[in-house]
């Protein structure tokens, strides 16, 4: 994709985006080059208070369910998978994944971010039998599961369309799919960072295409600093900006910088906050259709996660019961109900708890049945996250 230069000032670009103009790729990467970092803070938090409300700062309470860690691909900057075989390699069992949910749902959570690695051997039917038992036990928990890297492994090996399988697994109780796999969306990156064969640009945009045409939302994400250039990030917010003006599936835009440790690129240098405050701003003033914005505190840590809201977030994520991905390349970050509030109301918000798919807000009353119900779930190593007292660090 050729990116036109713009040759417009910085100041043009601002008042445009305020002003509800829609600004162009090249304008996009002028200001990465060029924005001031407090100057594309506010104008993003102006056009993040025209999308949303500006007293308030959401947050969700689910949990990272990693099913298994076997994958068939290797992605370079990945330190979670274990090739098959591997005496490290684990499939979780639906017990297992089950009591991973009812600790959830102690902790006043309301969905589940399930996805693996691609495992080899799992059937479609592995995944429509799960998701049937899930829905039967936990009605009310939301299933958001399933990447495209996995849709695209399944409808390869059963020799399906991706059509097909997003409405088998939409059938057996699949309520939303995770934006997982996209990294950058352009395929010499993809290449460069073995990531095209588990899904190519097109791949992954067919796949959120499709789950949107089944009626299915879908987060996009966007994880950068992997040693590809401005240009390159701008053409990723361009392909979910048309896709999103296309079917208006995407309920958030998720960014975050690579993780390094323990993968095969420790060489890439590290991407920094300043350039991470600025391209969250910039992604909320680029990609204009696009409601939802998330600040990334699991990969930047709590205080630049917080302020993040003041560069375009409206959404600080999720408390992160469970993260096996992010920590497995050396960042490991968890917080309790409390300090999440906390968090945001000391930024100057009222805190309130969403559903996974933005839907409406969730208050404690909602959520204390169930809570009282699997509080014998809580295990030790959770029970600091149903503190009541905050614990920045
Ligand atoms: S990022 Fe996903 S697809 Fe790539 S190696 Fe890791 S688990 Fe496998």
């Amino acid at each position: 994709m050729e990116l036109t230069p713009s040759s417009r000032p910085v100041s043009d670009i601002l008042a445009d985006a305020v002003a509800g103009t829609r600004i162009s790729a090249g304008d996009a990467h002028e200001l990465l080059l060029k924005g001031d970092l407090i100057d594309l803070g506010l104008t993003a938090d102006e056009v993040r208070n025209r999308h949303n409300d500006p007293a308030v700062a959401t947050y969700n309470i689910d949990r990272n369910i990693n099913y298994t860690n076997v994958c068939v691909y290797n992605c370079r900057f990945c330190a979670f998978y274990r090739p098959p075989g591997h005496e490290e390699g684990y499939l979780l069992s639906t017990d297992e994944i089950g009591k991973k949910i009812e600790e959830t749902l102690a902790l006043n959570g309301t969905g589940i971010l399930m996805q693996g690695g691609v495992h080899p051997d799992l059937p479609l039917s592995y995944y429509t039998d799960l998701l049937s038992e899930l829905r039967e036990r936990y009605p009310d928990v939301h299933l958001h599961a399933f990447s495209p890297p996995e849709v695209k492994f399944i409808a390869k090996k059963e020799r399906m369309s991706f059509h097909e399988v997003i409405g088998a697994l939409k059938q057996a109780g699949l309520m939303s799919i995770p934006g997982g796999g996209a990294e950058i969306l352009q395929d010499d990156v993809r290449k460069e960072v073995l990531a095209y064969t588990k899904t190519s640009t097109e791949e992954w945009l067919d796949i959120m295409r499709q789950a949107h045409a089944h009626g299915l939302r879908t987060s996009a994400t966007m994880m950068y600093g992997m040693g590809e250039g401005l240009e390159t990030r701008v053409e990723h917010m361009q392909r979910i900006r048309d896709l999103q003006d296309e079917t208006g599936g995407f309920t958030a835009f998720i960014s975050w910088t690579f993780q390094h440790d323990h993968t095969d690129m420790q060489d890439v240098p590290e991407t920094f906050a300043d350039e991470y405050l600025k391209t969250l701003a910039v992604s909320r003033l680029f990609i204009d259709n696009v409601t939802h914005f998330q600040t990334s505190w699991v990969t930047q840590g709590k205080k630049i996660g917080q302020l993040g809201l003041k560069f375009g977030a409206d959404d600080m994520g999720s408390i992160m019961i469970e993260e096996n991905v992010v920590s497995a390349a050396g960042t490991s970050f968890r917080m309790s109900q409390e300090e999440m509030e906390h968090l945001i109301s000391s930024a100057g918000y009222a805190p309130a708890q969403r559903t996974n798919l933005y839907e409406r807000l969730v208050t404690r009353e909602d959520t204390a049945a169930l809570a009282a119900r699997y509080s014998h779930a809580l295990t030790f190593q959770n029970r600091d996250l149903a503190s009541p007292l905050p614990i920045i660090s």
